[in-house]
C-alpha cells in the first residue's frame, strides 16, 4: 500500500503482517480515510501469498474512540467516496445518504473484513469504544491485555446500536442487551467469560502473545487455515449472523430517520454528554460522526 497517515503496514517476522491504527493523537478515531486505508492494507496482505496470518494493532493509548466526530470526517468534498462495493447516493437528500454512506464504510467494509481468507488477530489494548468494536468483532481472534475495555453507548443517542450489530454474536443476548441497555464498559476479563476473547495478558505481554499467537498458526497451511476459517463462517451464516446484522442495521437507519424527521439530526443529540460520561472520553472524538 502507498504510504498513509491514517494505518502502518508492517511485516514483523516472515508469513506475519501487522496492520497497526496510526492515529494516537485522536485515539484512533475512524474518518473515512482511515477506514480506507485500512482496507488498502488488508488487501495487500491478503493478495501476499507469504503473509499466512494477519494482525489489528494499534498505536497510543487506546485501540479505538470510535467514528470522528467531525462533520468533514465522512462526508467531504475534498475526499470523495471511492466505493469498494455497488454503492452509490452518497449527497443525496434525506435517508438516501444515511443508508449509503453507513452500508459502504461501516457494514459492508466490515463484513469484507470478516471474510478475509487467512486467519485474523485483533491485538487490543486501552478502550474500544463503539465503532472501535467495528474493527475488533470482524476479526477471527482477539488478545486483549487486561486494561482493555469494550463498550458501545449510543443507544444514548436514542440508537438501537452501532450499525455493524454483530452484538448477539459475539457476547449472547443477555450480556449482549447489558451493555447496550446501559452503555457500560465490559472488562477485558468480563469479554473472555463470555467469549468475546480469546486471552487476557498484563499490557507489557501484549505484543509478544499476540505475535506468538499468529507465529503457531503461520506454521499451518493457508489452505487448511482458509478453509477451517471459512467453515465456522459458514457455520454463523447458517445461523442467520449476515441476515441478523442486516436487519438490525435497517432499524438503525430508521433510528437516524426517526430524529431526522423529529429535528434534524441523525441522533438524540442531548446523548452526547452521556456518552463522552459513559466512555470516559472527556477529551476524545468518540463516538460517531453525526
Ligand atoms: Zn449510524
Amino acid at each position: 500500500m502507498s504510504e498513509s497517515d491514517r494505518v502502518r503496514y508492517e511485516v514483523p517476522e516472515p508469513g506475519v503482517a501487522r496492520v497497526v491504527l496510526a492515529r494516537p493523537e485522536k485515539k484512533n478515531a475512524q474518518d473515512k480515510r482511515m477506514l480506507y486505508h485500512l482496507d488498502d492494507a488488508f488487501s495487500q496482505a491478503t493478495a501476499d501469498d507469504d503473509i499466512k496470518v494477519i494482525i489489528l494493532a494499534a498505536d497510543g493509548t487506546d485501540f479505538s474512540s470510535g467514528h470522528d466526530l467531525a462533520r468533514t470526517a465522512f462526508v467531504s468534498e475534498e475526499e470523495p467516496f471511492r466505493p469498494i462495493h455497488l454503492q452509490g447516493g452518497f449527497t443525496a437528500k434525506g435517508a438516501e445518504a444515511i443508508l449509503a454512506v453507513e452500508s459502504e464504510v461501516f457494514v459492508d467494509l466490515c463484513w469484507r473484513w470478516r471474510n478475509i481468507p487467512k486467519p485474523t488477530i485483533a491485538q487490543v489494548h486501552g478502550r474500544v469504544i463503539a465503532g472501535g468494536l467495528m474493527l475488533v468483532w470482524p476479526m477471527d481472534l482477539v488478545i486483549a491485555s487486561e486494561d482493555a475495555t469494550f463498550s458501545d453507548p449510543t443507544v444514548a443517542f436514542g440508537l438501537n446500536g452501532l450499525e455493524y450489530h454483530d452484538h448477539l454474536w459475539q457476547l449472547g443476548a443477555r450480556k449482549a442487551k447489558e451493555i447496550l441497555f446501559t452503555g457500560r464498559p465490559l472488562t477485558a476479563d468480563e469479554a473472555e467469560k463470555v467469549g468475546m476473547v480469546n486471552q487476557v495478558v498484563p499490557r507489557e505481554q501484549l505484543e509478544e502473545t499476540t505475535l506468538a499467537m499468529a507465529r503457531t498458526i503461520a506454521e499451518r497451511p493457508l489452505f487448511g487455515l482458509k478453509t477451517a476459517k471459512l467453515s465456522i463462517n459458514q457455520g454463523l451464516e447458517a445461523q442467520g449472523q449476515y441476515t441478523h446484522i442486516k436487519s438490525a442495521y435497517a432499524l438503525h437507519c430508521l433510528g437516524h430517520t426517526h430524529f431526522m424527521a423529529l429535528g434534524g439530526s441523525p441522533i438524540e443529540r442531548n446523548g452526547k454528554g452521556k456518552i463522552r460520561e459513559l466512555s470516559g472520553a472527556k477529551n476524545s472524538t468518540a463516538t460517531s460522526y453525526h
